[in-house]
């Protein structure tokens, strides 16, 4: 079978055929007037489909759309929106294995990721229904007799979503459905390398929107740069969802200022384990391991950096390698597989290039190092033994590929400030038995990142929490805990309930 059939019999599985158009909105599909999208499966690096994609004319018709869309379900009280999320969650749990095995087959993380991105998406969703009865505003003590002060919130309008390849589909999820319960519309324009997840995904969110008369509420803009830089300039997006690149994520970011928009920017990470003389080194081994290794180094949750005690440097060192010769590289929907490809020939350069300025910094590959021959865009996953980081520049770059550097610390101080030496603060975690160590670590003296974890490695993150870094990651926050209060305008009421006009800090004006 050739792989652009693999795709269409996956496709198929969820109802879905001919996926060659690339625009969506209220009525209905159209292929677009933009420069085709070409998906490239990366296990053979195969042509597999060619899709269509915006104009700026198409553009303009979707985003109308959302606008229009907005005025009417924002009215609609918050826990009806939240059915549409109900149906949504549906929708995925029914197709969740097909949808988990698209991801794996265009974007090249394994079958169990590519499920495991699927399952955040179904947790996302329960997250919003119940959400969606707890927009809770404040009520506050005014100043003034026989007055009520409160907080409320308010649907915002259309939010723009533009999206990376290495999550094409839970990232969405984690907008649209928080976004759809607080009373906003969507445009999504997903990543041009994995164009297949994002058709599928909307197909399954246009079931959910005809059965809760919601047509429109999600929409897609497929397309690349031009499409997402028309959303960062666009007025008509009051708020801005971007992820990817810090290089981007900065143009985007001046552009939504530029016309003082809300952006969300969850950008780059440079996330490292802490790995102190106290530690459970088989549990920091494990968590290295799939910190590192994981999707093949292009989670944005990656472990790039180790700092490992003086002490038990070699050792650690010692079971990472033996645990990296047992990792088995291939096709990422094969059972056994815990490495699938690079997502392009771009991403194997990017590993060449970062093993060469590392040998050239002073570093030394411990394991691994090579591009894997014979088709697909497949790299070891590689281990290099670092000299001091301030000697070491390649270790402030995000390289997106499964490249560890592993340095030699005598202090979990001397650790805390290596780690934050980056200008990235997204995940970071300690391996250590000791109270004090951890705490440290907690402190306001310790990780400066967003997610700061204890015995846990950095990729990984629960729903439940916020999501997202600090510096240059972008400061923005997505999915869980309050992180739904970007999505909406907060509105502060006074109301009189008396007969006199007092005014505020005692001002006299008769
Ligand atoms: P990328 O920056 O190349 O692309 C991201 C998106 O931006 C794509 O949809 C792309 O088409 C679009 N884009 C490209 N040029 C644009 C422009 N000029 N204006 C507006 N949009 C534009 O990133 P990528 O290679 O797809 O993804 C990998 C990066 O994403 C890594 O840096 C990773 O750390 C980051 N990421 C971060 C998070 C997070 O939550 N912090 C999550 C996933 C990925």
């Amino acid at each position: 079978m050739s792989r652009a059939d693999i795709a269409e019999k996956i496709l198929a599985r969820m109802g879905i055929a001919g996926a060659g158009d690339g625009v969506r909105d209220e009525d209905g599909w159209r292929p677009g007037n933009g420069p085709p999208i070409v998906s490239v499966e990366p296990t053979g690096a195969h042509e597999v489909a060619r899709i269509g994609s915006c104009d700026r004319d198409d553009y303009d018709v979707v985003v109308e759309g959302a606008r229009d869309r907005f005025h009417e379900w924002r009215a609609r009280p918050a826990p009806v929106r939240g059915e549409l999320v109900r149906a949504l969650g549906a929708e995925l749990r029914e197709h969740k294995e097909a949808l988990g095995e698209l991801v794996a087959f265009e974007m090249g993380k394994i079958r169990s990721e590519g499920l495991g991105e699927v399952q955040e998406m179904i947790d996302i969703c329960d997250f919003a229904v119940g959400l969606s009865r707890q927009l809770y505003g404040l009520t506050i003590a005014s100043e003034r007799p026989k007055h009520r002060m409160m907080e409320q919130w308010h649907p915002l309008g259309p939010v723009g979503i533009v999206t990376a390849f290495n999550f094409p589909v839970a990232v969405w999820a984690w907008n649209a459905a928080i976004a759809a319960v607080c009373g906003d519309t969507c445009v999504w324009k997903p990543s041009p390398r994995t164009p297949l997840c994002s058709i599928a995904t909307q197909h399954l969110a246009d079931r959910a929107m005809a059965r809760c008369d919601a047509e429109g509420v999600w929409a897609l803009a497929s397309g690349g740069a031009d499409v997402g830089t028309w959303i960062a300039e666009d007025p008509r997006l009051p708020l801005v969802s971007f992820t990817g690149s810090i290089r981007i994520g900065r143009e985007v970011a001046a552009k939504v200022a530029g016309r003082l928009g809300r952006s969300i920017l969850e950008l780059g990470g440079n996330n490292a384990i802490i790995v102190a003389e106290d530690a459970d080194l088989d549990l920091a081994t494990r968590a290295i391991v799939f910190g590192a290794v994981g999707t093949a180094g292009q989670r944005c949750t990656s472990t790039r950096r180790v700092f490992a005690h003086a002490k038990v440097v070699d050792e650690l060192l010692g079971r990472l390698t033996r645990a990296y010769s047992t990792v088995k590289i291939g096709d990422p929907l094969e059972n056994g597989v815990l490495m699938g490809p690079l997502c392009s020939e771009a991403s194997v350069k990017a590993f060449e290039a970062a093993l060469v300025a590392a040998r050239a910094q002073g570093g030394t590959i411990v394991r691994g190092g090579e591009v894997v021959p014979g088709g697909g865009y497949f790299v070891e996953p590689t281990i290099v033994r670092a000299p001091r980081q301030e000697d070491f520049p390649i270790a402030h770059d995000e390289t997106f590929a499964p490249i560890l550097y592993v340095f030699s610390v005598d202090s979990v101080e001397e650790a805390i400030d290596a780690q934050n030496a980056v200008t990235q603060g997204l995940s970071s975690a300690i391996f250590t038995e000791s109270m004090r160590h951890a705490e440290r670590f907690l402190s306001p003296i310790g990780s400066d990142c967003g997610i700061a974890n204890v015995n846990i490695g950095t990729s990984g993150a629960e729903i439940g929490g916020a999501f997202g870094g600090e510096k240059d990651t972008g400061g923005g926050r997505e999915s869980g805990s309050d992180a739904w209060k970007a999505y909406m305008r907060r509105q502060t009421c006074t109301v009189n309930w008396g007969g006199e006009l007092p005014l505020a800090q005692g001002v006299e004006f008769v």
